[in-house]
């Protein structure tokens, strides 16, 4: 422990001394930057195999989005919405076509997003399918991950997340995620909407059982209740496709987006559905002063324009297998099972061996960025600009830390 402390250098200390504890980083102090590696205070180079839990799909300081950034910096960063900018419908237009939807409302975070989704699904409830007032009940699953929010953590099964931040707020049913008979039952009258993610990515990158996700489509279809999709973290190529919920041909009514949608650059949140839901907020019902700002929308755009070209979704499919095979041939040499899909992977280390922490420092000794999730669970999503090489190199580092 003292050795630890010994070895831990000033820059980490630096970093820690005014800062409140929650977060438990790795011991790295990166100050630059570039496709997929990054270089630490004293210049030792790192790959990164979190992308900033997907923030970072284009790799970090992508030329166009860099250049875009740069450009509009120089004309307008800041309206506010109380009057409109020329960044603004190239972005909401291109998203939307990107999306499929009519419509396109712009937050900032994440958690942002997760929030307008379940105001839009309540007033849904009220003013469309007719539900009494006060009554409306969101269905959410197990495991879920939807940000930091009073009302988000009120419907987590997370202890950590959870615990002390009450009175919580009601008015959401948790069921076991891949669970379509608990779904049905949990759904009655003053159902609104069903919230899921498609994978779950913070709880290990969990994916729902084959046939899961079209019987959440028909449900919702069947007792009028909107389908959100949570793609905050699997969306926008992270699967090998646009969205994940494509790969199961379903079309949920909203899509939850963010991370990265602001290019690593800006965060950059967004709710797309059709007119027939997003349409219910009238002015001063919902906004935000940073939602869809100028600089937001100039590297949101060159995001939907990178995505509309599939490059950066076949390069995670195609690059994904390579990743999932690598993996595979570990399980049994210190993973006890590889899950994902895509550029993206949760392992789980065999727990005698070491921790899902000490994995990750290991790693990081080595030269490879990721981050634990729960307990003996690591979680991989380089960059989607990563190289087959780079892939190689990651998946050898992790063999070399499992063999001790
Ligand atoms: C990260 C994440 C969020 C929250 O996003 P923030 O930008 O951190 O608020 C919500 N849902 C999912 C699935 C996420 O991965």
């Amino acid at each position: 422990m003292i050795e630890d402390m010994l070895r831990t250098p000033a820059a980490v200390q630096d970093a820690e001394r005014h800062t409140a504890h929650n977060y438990h980083p790795l011991p790295v102090v990166i100050s630059s930057a570039e496709g997929a590696w990054v270089t630490d205070v004293d210049g030792r180079r790192y790959l990164d195999c979190l992308a900033g839990y997907s923030a970072l799909n284009f790799g970090h300081r992508h030329p166009t989005l860099i250049a875009a950034a740069h450009a509009q910096l120089d004309k307008l960063t800041l309206t506010s919405r109380a009057f409109i900018h020329d960044q603004f419908a190239d972005f909401c237009r291109e998203l939307a076509a990107l999306c499929g939807k009519d419509l396109v409302l712009p937050m900032n975070t994440g958690a942002e997003a997760v929030e307008t989704g379940v105001k839009v699904a309540r007033k849904w409830g009220y003013q469309v399918k007719g539900v009494p007032a006060g009554q409306a009940n969101i269905v959410v699953a197990e495991g879920n991950f939807h940000g930091r929010t009073t009302t988000i953590v009120s419907f987590s099964t997370d202890a950590d997340a959870r615990a002390d931040f009450g009175p919580y707020t009601p008015g959401f049913r948790i069921v076991p995620y891949g669970d379509l008979a608990a779904l049905a039952e949990a759904i009655d009258e003053h159902t609104v909407a069903v919230l899921l993610e498609p994978i779950q990515g913070e709880q290990g990158v969990v994916v729902p059982p084959e046939g899961y996700l079209p019987g959440v489509r028909r449900l919702c279809t069947e007792r009028r209740v909107l389908f959100i999709a949570d793609e905050i973290q699997s969306g926008l190529g992270r699967t090998g496709a646009t969205f994940a919920c494509e790969q199961d041909g379903v079309v949920p009514d909203m899509y939850l987006l963010g991370k990265a949608l602001g290019g690593g650059i800006v965060p950059v949140s967004a709710v797309a559905a059709d007119a027939d839901v997003l349409g219910v907020l009238r002015p001063g019902q919902h906004g935000s002063t940073f939602g869809g700002n100028p600089l937001a929308c100039a590297v949101a755009t060159e995001v939907v324009r990178l995505l509309a070209t599939g490059e950066f979704q076949r390069r995670s499919a195609e690059l994904g297998e390579r990743l999932h095979a690598g993996l595979r041939a570990l399980v049994g040499k210190g993973l006890v099972a590889v899950r994902g899909r895509g550029l993206w992977a949760g392992l789980d280390i065999d727990p005698a061996l070491m921790s899902g922490r000490e994995a990750c420092e290991r790693l990081m000794e080595r030269g490879v960025l990721v981050k634990d999730t729960h307990g003996s669970t690591i979680r991989l999503a380089p960059p989607l600009v990563i190289t087959a090489e780079d892939i190689d190199h990651a998946v050898a580092q992790l063999a070399a830390v499992l063999a001790g």
